[in-house]
């Protein structure tokens, strides 16, 4: 085997990343060497690059040189002595969220609530993130990197690794699915539906059994083309155009919607989440997946008197990648609807600038190493 792999690595906030030349990493016991075969870029890439010191100095940066790329998929190519279940030659997902794994939450499976929690080659949640960036340096952008055997997902032959590469924001979806309690027969109200996590989540909402699926947004015709992914099933509304929360009342007989999830944008008005909240039906739930650019006046009365429960959800975990992973490879999640945009890992810079020009939830930037 080679002894040396290319990166793209940050060695400056506001610079671009250059190809470098480094050994590739050996697995320690528990981790594994995946050969990194695409690797989803999020919108969100390029301000975390550019801007996240500044907007939100509690969730640090890996130290520089630092090579990032949040949502790798690959085939294992090298296991660690302690590894048990996966083999070389296996095709993974590498879920970037890594954790002590020896607190109390941690313990109990709950990695996300875990103190250190930090996304690899992204961010962490956590002050004391570098003591995991510093074990697990390799993010995605890259031609190898190691990773714990407790992140990866086996995918199955039908999942592509452009499609595995947008696993993340599928998975954060889902995992808001998830913590609606979204089951068969319900009806969702969607917040941005055609954005990244809007029509991830619409995807993902129909293949678990939702009937119907109520979504808004502003681009009119990204919202026909949601549509247009199950005529019977989904209702959109343009935002701006009446209350959304009213609209949603109105197409269920008054009850109001099982769940709302609210999938906006960062810089989206506090206003607006306010207003589709109040779509949800008594005793419903409210998942925010997407934050708004403010703080929120919930009146908290209307929350007693009606039960409803509002929730913050973010990522997801391993078992629940995996869970999507199945639901490909029988057919039950079709992510037909990603249109693909490859770069080679030369291009890496110009892959995550050029995010903006995307066609809402339905274009997938990938990275190729
Ligand atoms: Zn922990």
């Amino acid at each position: 085997m080679e002894q040396t792999m290319v990166a793209a690595r940050l060695h400056a906030l506001g610079t671009p990343m250059t190809l470098d030349t480094i050994p590739i990493p050996k697995p320690r016991p528990t981790d594994v060497l995946v050969r990194v075969k695409a690797c989803g870029i999020v919108p969100n890439m390029a301000n975390v690059i550019n801007n996240w010191p500044t907007w939100f100095p509690h969730q640090p940066l890996p130290k520089f040189p630092a090579i990032f790329g949040l949502d790798p998929a690959g085939v294992v190519e090298q296991v660690g002595e302690a590894v048990i279940n996966v083999k070389p030659g296996d095709r993974v997902y590498v879920s970037p969220l890594r954790s002590c794994g020896s607190c109390k939450a941690c313990r109990a499976g709950k990695r996300s609530e875990c103190r250190y929690y930090t996304l690899n080659g992204y961010f962490s949640t956590s002050r004391d993130g570098q003591r995991i960036f510093d074990l697990y340096p390799y993010g995605g952008f890259s031609e190898y990197m190691t990773a714990p055997e407790y992140a990866l997902v086996n995918i199955p032959d039908n999942l592509s690794f452009e499609q595995a590469g947008r696993f993340g924001y599928l998975g954060t979806a889902y995992g808001a699915l998830k913590n609606a309690g979204a089951a068969s027969g319900q009806v969702a109200l969607i917040d941005g539906i055609t954005g990244t996590l809007g029509v991830a989540s619409t995807v993902l909402g129909l293949a678990m059994g939702l009937t119907r699926v109520l979504g808004t947004g502003r681009d009119e015709r990204l919202l026909e083309r949601v549509k247009s992914l199950a005529p019977d099933r989904i209702e959109v509304m343009k935002l701006g155009e009446g209350s959304a929360g009213d609209w949603a009342k109105s197409l269920t007989g008054g009850d109001g919607a099982d769940f709302v999830i609210s999938a906006l944008g960062a810089k989206a008005p506090a206003a607006t989440m306010l207003d589709s909240m109040k779509g949800v039906r008594r005793g419903g739930k409210v998942v925010n997946v997407g934050g708004v650019a403010e703080d929120l006046p919930i009146d908290v009365k209307w929350l007693m008197d009606e039960q409803v429960h509002l929730i913050g959800s973010n990522w997801f975990t391993t078992a629940q990648g995996q869970e999507m992973a199945d639901m490909v490879g029988t057919g039950a999640l079709d992510l037909s609807y990603l249109e693909h945009r490859r770069f080679p890992l030369a291009r890496v810079n110009e892959a995550i600038s050029g995010l903006k020009d995307r066609d809402g939830g339905f274009s997938n930037y990938v990275v190729m190493p």
